[in-house]
């Protein structure tokens, strides 16, 4: 019977989108540490991504500590036409499909006269179309940045130092969550044996 989960507020896990109660340490289904969201940085994500290490990277829209919410509306509206706000938090691959499709813009505009020739202009309107939809990811960008939707990649093993060990780490995680556990399992004899 669920009785108090009725007054508990829920959240969304951010690596398994599985619907949690607040409070809860772990997520029961992929067993996501939730206090490790608040240390994680966008900076340990884009220095593992630059090494094409995608283990342990999570997309989340509550933004870790190292990314600026102003900062960020900023340069979707000001750079987000060359993909600034991408590469600002390290989203690559967005970012370079918005830096193509603007260079191939400026491309067309600078040699429209001559696309204009080529099949009476049917290349030209095809090609202006294409690229008029992909640049539309530019104002959905934006809308999503306002309403804190646009996603960011962090690191959740806690890696800051660079170095290519991330299982050893996650071990090390598990031996120091186990050890704590010990803790207060001992905490609670003790005070069991205080009672008696
Ligand atoms: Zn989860």
């Amino acid at each position: 019977m669920k009785i108090s989960t009725n007054y508990a507020k829920k959240f969304t896990c951010p690596r398994c989108g599985l619907r949690c109660y607040e409070g809860i340490e772990t997520c029961p289904d992929c067993g996501l540490v939730f206090s490790r969201l608040e240390i994680a940085t966008n900076k340990d994500a884009k220095q593992k991504m630059r090494r094409h290490d995608h283990d342990f990277i999570i997309m989340t829209s509550k933004l870790p500590s190292d990314v600026s919410r102003t900062k960020l509306i900023l340069y979707t509206i000001f750079f987000g036409v060359f993909g600034g706000h991408c590469f600002y938090v390290g989203r690559y691959w967005r970012g370079a499909t918005f830096l193509t499709t603007f260079i191939a813009m400026f491309l067309m505009v600078v040699f429209n006269s001559s696309l204009a020739a080529i099949g009476n202009g049917a290349l030209l309107g095809v090609l202006s179309t294409t690229l008029g939809l992909i640049m539309l990811m530019w104002p959905w960008d934006i809308f999503m940045v306002v309403l804190k939707k646009f996603k960011v990649p962090i690191a959740i093993d806690l890696e800051s130092n660079g170095q290519n060990n991330s299982a050893k780490k996650s071990v090390d995680l598990k031996s120091t969550i186990n050890s704590d556990e010990n803790t207060i399992k001992e905490d609670t004899t003790q005070t069991k044996e205080g009672e008696k």
